[in-house]
């Protein structure tokens, strides 16, 4: 982490976990358990159906709510869809956009997140960009050429100003939901490839002070030493975000000196 430049951001992934009444139950452990301290932010990236709820119960907190989709269009004949004007409008602050299970599960292909990141900053909110690597391609060592794809891909067309609310997520596909963690030094040469890239392609104000986040397998045992490399500005936590102590622990790391 390096405050000085950028926000430290830990935020959660639900995933498709949690009613409305476990979210509550969460949420409301969550708030009156907060450290004092505030030297990151909080998201919950929760289920649709959450949301209102989420919002509603978090308001007077710094907690804020993110979704985990959306669709790029503003309104029309997409059955099952939810726009980013529509999260807005209930007051989501951020949006996942690009993670691996949309790209793998649900055919998201490189210019579908370009579509969405687009749609999520046009509505205000602030997307996290999730970018990373399969297993294959790190054991042919084309880890940053790869990234380097998908991030001009998903930010093509995005201005400097725009830039500027946009969250990357480094999540190596083999490290997520998986216990395999990446190393503290493959995150950490990861986020500064990742960081070089943006310095070519928006400059290098920009690039330092963007807030790249680690995500994989993050949890409460291994989050200190993640966070302790330079380049890595937070977490996007999916399976220790279930557990609200869990997730009290990390919060707690990232708000540490
Ligand atoms: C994720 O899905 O974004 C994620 C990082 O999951 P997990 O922490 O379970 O690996």
């Amino acid at each position: 982490m390096n405050r000085k430049y950028r926000k430290t951001v830990i935020a959660a992934n639900w995933k498709m976990h949690k009613t409305p009444a476990e979210a509550k139950l969460f949420a409301e452990h969550l708030k009156s358990s907060l450290p004092r301290a505030k030297r990151c932010s909080i998201v919950l990236c929760v289920p649709y159906v959450d949301i209102p709820l989420a919002v509603k119960l978090l308001k007077d907190s710094r907690i804020a709510v993110g979704a985990q989709n959306l669709h790029w269009e503003e309104c029309g004949p997409f059955t099952g869809e939810v726009s980013a004007s529509m999260l807005a409008d209930l007051d989501v602050k951020y949006v996942i956009i690009g993670h691996s299970e949309r790209r793998c599960m649900f055919g998201e292909t490189d210019m579908i997140v370009n579509q969405k990141l687009r749609a999520a900053l046009r509505a205000g909110l602030r997307p996290i960009l999730c970018v990373g690597e399969d297993l294959q391609q790190r054991e042919l060592d084309v880890t940053e050429e790869f990234i380097a794809y998908q991030l001009k891909a998903a930010l093509a067309g995005i201005t400097p100003e725009e830039m500027r609310r946009v969250i990357i997520a480094y999540e190596p596909i083999w490290a997520i939901g998986t216990g395999n963690t990446a190393t503290p030094e493959q995150a950490g040469q990861v986020c500064s490839a990742i960081r070089g890239i943006l310095r070519k392609l928006y400059g290098a104000r920009i690039a330092r002070s963007t807030t790249i986040q680690y995500g994989g397998s993050m949890n409460e045992n291994n989050a200190e030493a993640l966070l302790a490399q330079e380049d890595v500005d937070g977490g996007l936590i999916g399976t220790a975000s279930l557990d609200p102590d869990r997730f009290l622990d990390i919060i707690h790391i990232a708000n540490q000196d």
